[in-house]
């Protein structure tokens, strides 16, 4: 297992592989790992840390700062602004994610399928999706990892006769410590670092960590390698310039920061498509209140969703969080915040989420992304609708109190104040909202017209640079989205691979 880090670079400031892959996250570490075992030297070039299971916190002042970008403070802008988070660390948002591992729903794959042809439909993608739920371990959770808040959520389910599906999540022998959100201190979860990364290494591919890509070196009109900054992992300062040279440059480095490394070169940004078609799959907490302990943090986080709502466009999701993020995230300051926290036991948070209907788009100003999206007016009524169900289950199931997430309706105490959601909810403004999903902006496609990449992945503007993250969705997926950013990403690998005499030659 070889891995830099920032220090290295004083020594050693150039390097040189035949592919080389920027991200080591859903995307990024499958390429790479595929690539590695298919004989080509690799090298990983990746701006977090690597941080192996045994260093992780429960404490969120702890983790964040080491595993998430900002912070995990970063705000797409618009009506109403939305806060994002994403990973930065090796193994990117796979090592904070939820670990829910579904494909995209049928209609999804039939459109591309239609759109795009066989190999984006359902049974030409399906060795990708097979390769990756087999290595992440894609399964139902063991029955005594579910806590009693999912039962709960399943329960008022089958009473109001709505579909409810067990999650399918990347996991081997989950014991329900709900961490996964700072790292699962078990190694159960099967994020890319204890996946796909210890494969790439185990075939001999190498990574350089704490070293942010700014720049792609480009000859001859081919991508050649990419020039980076070592960023010391204690002050978040610039430090030594980093040259890796490859024949192959894969960008893994998610759906803002991919887009943001590409947006600098003019002949790039003449295609409109690169950075557009940003969607963010937008999410509204619900949280409530019961009268008797649910202890909803003993138990997997999300163990299941409500799919009866789908159709429209809505997804209700149980979604457990730790106590310092649930205090960030609901109403109030002080005593208002802590009245709520000594009922934590008590809790069950959930999350309306909602198919994007209108994309936004990915821009770069001073070196850095801003994405800018606005919630469509369909987007608002879906999350109005998705509010009033999952209040109304947990009213069934005897909620005393539910809390809202709109800024002059805070919370309820009965079910017949549902009818206010409708009655005070009259401008997007007030309601707010988070996302963890964001991708599409620089999508497949076959032609540079509707497109950014090809279907195997490589810049129609740029020859020998690849793209291998969320960045590649035609559209959005329907539900979450880690398993089909693993199974393009195995599509790419698997197409670069395929030419490798052709690529090598290129030297
Ligand atoms: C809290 C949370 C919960 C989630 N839950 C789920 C879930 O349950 N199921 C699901 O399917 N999805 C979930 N997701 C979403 C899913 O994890 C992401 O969609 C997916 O990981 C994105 O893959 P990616 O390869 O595009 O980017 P990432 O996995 O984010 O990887 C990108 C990597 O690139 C690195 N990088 C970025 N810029 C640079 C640069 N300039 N130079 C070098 N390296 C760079 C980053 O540090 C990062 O490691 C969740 C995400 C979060 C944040
Ligand atoms: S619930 Fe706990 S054991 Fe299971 S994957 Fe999440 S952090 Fe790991």
């Amino acid at each position: 297992m070889i891995i830099y880090k920032q220090k290295d670079y004083a020594r050693e400031r150039e390097f040189s592989a035949e592919v080389v892959v920027v991200g080591t996250g859903a995307g990024g570490a499958v390429a790479g790992a595929l690539l590695a075992e298919a004989g080509f030297d690799v090298i990983f070039v990746e701006e977090g840390g690597y941080h192996p299971t045994s260093s992780f916190s429960p404490y969120l002042a702890e983790s964040q700062p080491r595993l998430y970008r900002d912070n995990g403070t970063t705000v797409i802008m618009g009506n109403p602004p939305i806060p994002f988070a994403e990973g930065r660390c090796v193994g990117g948002s796979t090592v904070i994610n939820g670990g829910m591992a579904w494909r995209p729903i049928s209609e999804v794959l039939d459109t591309w399928e239609n759109e795009l042809g066989y190999e984006m439909g359902e049974k030409g993608l399906d060795p990708y999706f097979t390769e990756v739920e087999e290595t992440i371990h894609a399964k139902k959770q063991a029955p005594y990892s579910i806590g009693d808040d999912n039962r709960i959520m399943k329960k008022g389910a089958e009473k109001l006769g709505w579909e409810y599906l067990d999650n399918v999540r990347a996991q081997d022998r989950c014991v329900g410590a709900n961490s996964c959100i700072v790292g699962c201190p078990t190694g159960a979860k099967q994020s890319t670092l204890v996946s796909y990364i210890p494969r790439a290494f185990e075939a001999g591919a190498r990574c350089l960590t704490e070293l942010r890509v700014d720049e792609l070196i480009i000859e001859g009109g081919r991508c050649r390698g990419v020039i980076g900054r070592g960023v010391n992992p204690a002050t978040r300062q610039d430090e030594e310039r980093v040259i890796v040279r490859g024949r192959i440059v894969i960008l893994a480095a998610g759906a803002i920061q991919t887009p943001n490394i590409l947006l600098q070169y003019r002949s790039l940004r003449k295609n409109k498509n690169l950075g557009g078609n940003f969607l963010c799959h937008p999410n509204a907490k619900v949280v409530s209140r019961f009268p008797y302990d649910v202890k909803g943090w003993q138990g997997v986080s999300q163990g299941g969703q409500i799919r009866e709502f789908r159709d429209e466009g809505i997804v209700l999701a149980e979604n457990f969080i730790p106590p310092a993020v649930m205090a960030a995230q609901i109403h109030g300051h002080g005593d208002e915040v802590w009245e709520t926290m000594r009922h934590y036991n008590r809790l069950i948070a959930c999350g309306v989420l909602v198919e994007d209907t209108r994309p936004g788009r990915v821009t770069r100003s001073f070196g850095r992304p801003n994405a800018r999206y606005n919630i469509t007016k369909i987007d608002h009524e879906r999350f109005l609708k998705g509010v009033e169900l999952l209040a109304r289950l947990h009213f069934e199931m005897g909620a005393e109190k539910v809390y809202l997430p709109f800024s002059n309706l805070t919370s309820i105490e009965s079910p017949d104040q549902l009818p206010l959601i409708k009655k005070t909810q009259r401008s997007r403004s007030s309601l707010e909202l988070f996302t963890v999903h964001m991708m599409g902006t620089a999508r497949m496609g076959l032609s540079r017209r509707d497109s950014v990449v090809n279907l195997d992945g490589e810049l129609w503007d740029l020859p020998g640079c690849f793209v291998a993250d969320a960045s590649l969705f035609p559209t959005a997926v329907g539900t979450n989205p880690q398993v089909t950013i693993m199974a393009l990403a195995a599509k790419v690998a698997e197409r670069i691979a395929g030419k490798r005499a052709a690529f090598l030659a290129t030297a």
